[in-house]
């Protein structure tokens, strides 16, 4: 199976594609065959500072157009992205790895989200305060400005569509840096967006060297927000460049979601549910399950019953029917997924399925660990991978102290069939996101973020278009 490109890979800068004209290039790779696809092109010092120009000048005449018309817009962004999804689709297996499946959800959930903000920034609503006769005070709201995107591979259409949908919608213009390892994914949305009627200078997009890019635009003066989806290293590092210039920021980091296994539940239904969630996009989700902690009485069939069916996942090239989990996607997974597994086998974690890296490309075999103690590095550092690690819990109390025993709190999820045990781990689980008998916790009109390590500000329903406005007050005597 060949699975190169059929279109050039270039950056969008004040709606021209750019690519060739002496650029520097950066290989793209296939994760499946472990080999080239395509030379992405890098951007150059003199495309940043075209691309600011641009923004600022973008974000004057786009602010100014009635919502109405911004509202037309995202929804033909959105049809287009479902004409297109097939195509779309196979560049994302091709370039990312997941199945081709995962990869039609992610592109129709993209969809959602243009749908979602399109009719959201209708409702920026202020409000009139009461003073005396002949004066009031009216709160508003307003675009930012100029806005800094980065976003990751893991989901590379969905993660800059939760970006770009409420920034235009609010009225900023953007400048995205998807990542790298995905472009062909990210410019078929970015070329959506021109082809429904975004203007040029109002959403571009450049790739190339990610400290270059974001230390250049975050110091801009040009920029007034910035928002990151990836690792919480990189995200503090960004927040301290961002608070050189006060820039306001939207940071979705890291998470090492717990997950808490009440033994009221019915186990094989909770299991049927389970193992799919985990190995979804081979594991690599910020809000992936990860800490399965799991009541006494069940844990024995618990572990079983995940273990069947960890060792029944189709693994291979996404774009093969039928396959259930595709190949990590890019070559630093593997390696670090083997650091991870060697010590917590070493500290008596015990290997129940899986463990290896394989094959041509960036295969790792679905894997289960349980027993793993808390001194093992995975129960400390966000696995993102197709790992699964499980330690049996006695009492509700401690599997909450458990759940918020590390710095992260993006997601979390129970299981239980106790509505009394469902509220309390509700209330009591620090997380952005907690699911009780349910992983459907990213969606458009839902609030998306994280506490603690995990971030800051919230992506998806109002307070998503909120974070890209800024409030004014106007006191009228
Ligand atoms: P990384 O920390 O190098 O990069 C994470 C992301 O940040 C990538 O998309 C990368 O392109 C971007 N990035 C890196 N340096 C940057 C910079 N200076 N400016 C702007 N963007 C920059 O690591 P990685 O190997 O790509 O991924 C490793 C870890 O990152 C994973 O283990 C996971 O914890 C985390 N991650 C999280 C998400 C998420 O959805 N929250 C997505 C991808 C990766």
């Amino acid at each position: 199976m060949t699975q190169k490109y059929t279109s050039d890979l270039a950056l969008f800068i004040n709606g021209v594609w750019r690519s060739g004209e002496g650029r520097e290039t950066r290989p793209v790779l296939n994760p499946a065959l472990g080999a080239g696809i395509a030379d992405l092109p890098v951007a150059t010092a003199a495309d940043l500072e075209e691309a600011l120009a641009a923004a600022e000048q973008g974000f004057k005449a786009w602010r100014a157009v009635d919502v109405d018309t911004r509202a037309g817009i995202l929804r033909k962004a959105a049809d287009l992205l479902r004409e297109r999804a097939e195509t779309i689709a196979v560049l994302l297996t091709t370039e990312q790895g997941k199945p081709k499946a995962e990869a039609l959800g992610e592109v129709m959930g993209s969809a959602s989200m243009f749908d979602f903000y399109a009719e959201e920034a209708k409702r920026a609503y202020g409000r009139v305060l009461v003073r005396p006769t002949g004066q009031r005070a009216m709160v508003i709201k307003q675009p930012v400005g100029p806005v800094a995107v980065f976003t990751p591979w893991n989901f590379p259409v969905y993660m800059l569509a939760k970006k770009l949908a409420p920034a235009l919608a609010a009225g900023c213009s953007v400048i995205a840096k998807p990542a790298e390892e995905c472009p062909a994914s990210t410019s078929a949305l970015i070329r959506c967006l021109a082809d429904a009627g975004v203007p040029a200078n109002v959403a571009q997009m450049v790739y190339g060297d990610p400290d270059f890019i974001s230390r250049t635009l975050i110091a801009s003066p040009v920029i007034r927000k910035v928002s990151f989806t990836g690792s919480t290293a990189v995200g503090k590092h960004l927040m301290r460049l961002a608070a050189d210039g006060v820039k306001r920021i939207t940071m979705e980091l890291g998470g090492h979601a717990p997950v808490l296994v009440f033994d009221d539940v019915d186990l094989a239904r909770v299991l049927d549910v389970l193992v799919p969630q985990k190995f979804r996009n081979a594991g690599q989700v910020c809000v992936s399950p990860t800490r399965f902690y799991v009541q006494e009485g069940i844990y024995d069939a618990f572990l079983k019953g995940f273990a069947e069916r960890t060792a029944a996942l189709k693994v291979g090239n996404g774009l093969e029917a039928g396959v259930q989990m595709g190949p990590l996607a890019n070559p630093r997974r593997p390696a670090a997924l083997a650091g991870l597994i060697g010590d917590a086998a070493a500290r008596g974690g015990k290997l129940l399925v899986g463990g290896e890296a394989y094959g041509d490309g960036f295969f790792f075999q679905p894997t289960l660990i349980a027993d793993v103690p808390n001194d093992a590095e995975i129960m400390n550092t966000e696995p993102f991978g197709p790992v699964a690690v499980t330690r049996p819990f006695v009492t509700l109390d401690d599997a909450i102290g458990e759940a918020n025993r590390l710095p992260f709190g993006l997601a979390a999820f129970a299981f239980t069939n106790n509505l009394r045990t469902a509220n309390l781990a509700g209330d009591a689980i620090e997380a952005g996101m907690v699911g009780i008998n349910s992983f459907a916790i990213s969606v458009a009109d839902a609030p998306f973020g994280g506490v603690k390590h995990s971030g800051f500000g919230s992506e998806g329903g109002s307070e998503g278009l909120d974070s890209y406005m800024v409030t004014k007050a106007i006191h009228q005597a």
